[in-house]
């Protein structure tokens, strides 16, 4: 008997490094009941790091699960995927593509089965058609992913602007916004545990990335930060449990931009001058910033030349 049991101890010891290590690849928090989250790292998307960068999780309900965000690559997705399977019983029903940036959906392929749901923005499909050549091509060169067509998932079901899903026990809110980080943000929020899961709407410790409006960027939380959430979910950086003040250094630098390229345009300074000198003292404020910084001015500048 007992030579039995030290055998299955054995057996157990085993395998144990094997599925805790898997649970750690994936750093996977239980942020509320039921509401998981693998925080990404600050850096920028690299063959070493194969664009995992990006938040992403799940939400569990009493019938079906909830995916947020598939994650960098197609394997990040399948480790994901593993990772539910250890927490829950329940099947996966909806996969939430937040946006169309690579680091949030390229571990869609993981997901592609009967049963499963990609839901989107209304824009996303499009956005997704529009950028698949130049991101495969990219992700080969820059990621050393071997991606296909087919890895590009486009939701089967699209928000226009809100969308409920029931998990059993549990609603979620979906919201299409307006341009802002990109023109086909999404955010999700869970009504059990008062969870705004913003994605890239909210950047805690990484520089805000500008791909869709600013001025939208602002508008858009204007109304995020009025609604009374208990934990707000950023697309990078950490799970924040104060909102709406999570949100108050990313909304300084988008206004500081703002006010600061449209003097700028009105002293009839050009985008040259502006990308050389708007916003340098934010520069210690913000990881990756060096990365990003020119390239916001740059986008926030041909937007706001065209402003009455
Ligand atoms: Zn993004």
């Amino acid at each position: 008997m007992f030579e039995k049991l030290s055998i299955f101890a054995a057996f157990l010891a085993i395998l144990m490094p094997f599925t805790q290590s898997k649970a750690e690849q994936l750093n996977l928090q239980e942020v509320a009941p039921g509401v998981f989250v693998h925080q990404g790292i600050h850096a920028m998307p690299n063959r070493q790091n194969h664009g995992e960068i990006a938040n992403i999780g799940f939400i569990v309900g009493e019938q079906c699960v909830a995916v947020i965000d598939t994650g960098g690559s197609p394997a990040q997705g399948r480790a994901l995927d593993a990772a539910i399977t250890e927490k829950t019983k329940v099947p996966v029903c909806y996969v939430i593509n937040t946006h169309v940036h690579p680091d949030h959906l390229y571990g869609n392929s993981a997901f592609k089965r009967a049963g499963v749901s990609f839901i989107g923005h209304r824009k996303l499909a499009q956005a997704m058609a529009v950028r698949a050549p130049y991101y495969l091509e990219k992700a080969g060169r820059d990621l050393g992913l071997g991606l296909k067509q087919e890895d590009f998932i486009a939701p089967d079901r699209t928000v226009d602007s809100t969308l409920e899903l029931d998990l059993g026990g549990r609603k979620l809110t979906l919201t299409a916004h307006g341009p802002a980080h990109t023109d086909n943000d999404l955010t999700v929020f869970d009504d059990k545990t008062r969870t705004l899961w913003l994605s890239d709407l909210l950047f805690i410790g990484h520089l805000p990335v500008i791909d869709g409006s600013l001025t939208g960027w602002l508008r858009e939380l204007s109304k995020l930060t009025k609604i009374d959430a208990k934990l707000a979910i950023p697309g990078h950086g950490p799970v924040s449990s104060e909102w709406p003040k999570a949100a108050e250094a990313e909304t300084r630098y988008l206004e500081m931009l703002r006010s600061e390229i449209r003097a700028y345009i009105k002293q009839g300074k050009t985008m040259e001058q502006a990308m050389a000198e708007v916003g340098q003292s934010a520069r210690g404020d913000w990881q990756l910033f060096d990365d990003f910084h020119k390239r916001n001015i740059a986008t926030s500048f041909a937007e706001l030349e065209w402003e009455d």
